[in-house]
């Protein structure tokens, strides 16, 4: 996007988040999925360079930015490593859903440290039994003696997971009678007794995302770690976790398919035959093909742009527009590394070559909730003024 068209902020934010891409995280991005290692050295540069307070406002010390500004920087990032935009992507959303209605006690514990860089926080909503329903928990929520609250069941597939210093967690009420979204949150530390951390999952692509599953056996956590009031969680969904998370999510893969498709052009001007000594580029069909994926991402980049800026300006229509930015960001991501692994040829079909990644990688988008059939439903049924959920 051109410079002209970002707020001040934004456009001062954009050469340090480039600095950092091109210094530290692209570097070692065949690293991070070879070694399917969490991207420590990704999220301490990003520390350093002040990143990790994007979503935390400013009165806290941070960049108070909004969609915009997370779909561009996640973009950035996931052009060069896509596990790396999940972890920082993750980590945003869960921080604007701790500021969303923060305390005293949540802006002093958690988020002038994330303004600091001292601190990571990740979204732990998924469970095996409600799965693609993120919405339905079955962790449950009561009170002890001592009013502290205490929290049974578990999450699977957090990312970040046994990394990040906080988790903002979707639980239930003991009595189990919420409606659909009425759940509550807490921001619970690492490490407090009875949370126990599961064995490493392995995907087959987002190798350094560190999804893993957690369990929690009568984890004590503090009164004033509540997010919002009990009950209240519909209202954070749809207003900060949706529009986070599926901005987090479009802007990486957004950014895949732009790599998948500058990897294309970089091949078709290099590969060159031996018998003509034409290169790939010059072929008309090829030329056609590249033409069609270049023009997926383009269109993807503006209603994901579009979308941010109306949200970001509190238009009350807003919805549809977020809801179809993953959606579309999910298809685009993994058409485009499709067409552009067979424009490639053989040497892009080599085992972990940097297209086979990003292929890999954008597969996860389909299947992370909410998933694209999911987000093309309740496109559908805001476009038809009906109830989401
Ligand atoms: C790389 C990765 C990172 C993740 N990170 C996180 C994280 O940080 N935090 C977190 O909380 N979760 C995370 N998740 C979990 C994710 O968001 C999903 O909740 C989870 O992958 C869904 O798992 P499932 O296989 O049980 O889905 P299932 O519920 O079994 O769904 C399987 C398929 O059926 C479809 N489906 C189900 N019900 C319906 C229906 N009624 N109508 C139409 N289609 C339907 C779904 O859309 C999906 O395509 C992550 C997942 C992945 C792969």
């Amino acid at each position: 996007m051109s410079d002209e068209l970002l707020s001040e902020g934004l456009r001062a934010i954009r050469p340090q988040v480039e600095a950092v891409v091109a210094g530290v995280i692209r570097p070692r991005a065949e690293e991070v999925d070879r070694e399917g290692a969490w991207p420590e050295h990704s999220m301490h540069a990003l520390a350093g360079a002040g990143l990790l307070g994007l979503q935390v406002p400013k009165r806290y010390g941070g960049h108070g930015q909004g969609l915009l500004a997370l779909a561009t920087v996640t973009e950035s990032i996931g052009a060069a490593c896509a596990s790396s935009a999940l972890c920082f992507g993750m980590h945003c959303v869960a921080t604007a859903v701790i500021a969303a209605r923060a305390t005293p006690h949540h802006a002093e514990r958690y988020l002038r440290p994330i303004a600091e860089g001292r601190h990571v926080t990740t979204l732990a909503l998924s469970e095996s039994g409600s799965g693609a329903h993120f919405y339905l928990p079955a962790t449950t929520l009561s009170r002890d003696p001592d009013g502290r609250w205490v929290v049974e069941g578990g999450k699977q597939f957090v990312t970040n997971g046994g990394h990040a210093d906080s988790y903002v967690v979707s639980l239930i009420g003991e009595a189990r009678t919420a409606e659909s979204g009425e759940f509550s949150c807490l921001v619970m530390d690492r490490d407090l007794r009875g949370m126990n951390w599961l064995d490493p999952w392995r995907g087959m692509g987002m190798h350094g995302n560190s999804s893993r599953a957690v369990r929690f056996e009568g984890v004590r956590v503090p009164a004033e770690n509540l997010l919002g009031a009990e009950g209240d969680q519909n209202w954070y969904v749809f207003e900060v976790v949706a529009p986070y998370f599926l901005m987090a999510m479009a802007g990486t893969y957004l950014g895949l398919a732009q790599a998948a498709v500058d990897a294309t052009i970089q091949h078709l001007r290099d590969r060159r035959y031996a018998h003509s000594g034409e290169t790939l580029g010059e072929a008309p069909v090829l030329q056609h093909r590249l033409a069609e994926i270049w023009a997926d991402v383009q269109k993807t980049r503006g209603l994901i742009y579009n979308a941010a800026r109306l949200g970001d300006l509190g238009d009350p229509g807003f919805l549809p527009h977020i809801f179809a930015c993953k959606a579309e960001a999910a298809d685009t991501a993994v058409r485009v590394t499709n067409e552009a692994l067979t424009l490639c040829g053989g040497s892009a079909y080599r085992e972990n070559s940097q297209l086979a990644r990003l292929l890999r990688d954008a597969r996860a988008s389909h299947v992370m909730s909410p998933t694209t059939d999911l987000l093309k439903q309740w496109t559908g049924r805001a476009l038809l003024g009906l109830p989401l959920l």
